[in-house]
């Protein structure tokens, strides 16, 4: 498949994959190509993108401080709840 064409094509259902297999490993060019203007163009594929490098910015803070977050109060839990909820 061309670059051009695959860049036209790309569909919200196959952005989504590309866009969770790229939080695991490296796309080809053209998929990159291909998602970066996919997502320039659509809204729903740009939040879903936030969503997924939030989630994973949340995870690598999770288990960097592990040990800290077992020794939070409730009340410190629902505060950081909150706060991720309201970016999402
Ligand atoms: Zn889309």
């Amino acid at each position: 498949m061309s670059n051009i064409f695959k860049i036209l094509t790309l569909k919200c259902k196959d952005a989504s994959v590309l866009l969770t297999r790229m939080q695991d490993e490296p796309l080809s060019k053209s998929d990159r190509l291909a998602l970066k203007f996919h997502v320039m163009i659509c809204k729903p594929c740009r939040r879903f993108k936030k969503q997924l490098e939030l989630i994973k910015r949340v995870m690598s803070v999770f288990k960097s401080n592990l040990t800290k977050l077992a020794q939070l109060t409730d009340k410190q839990r629902e505060r950081i709840r909150k706060k991720v909820l309201s970016k999402l």
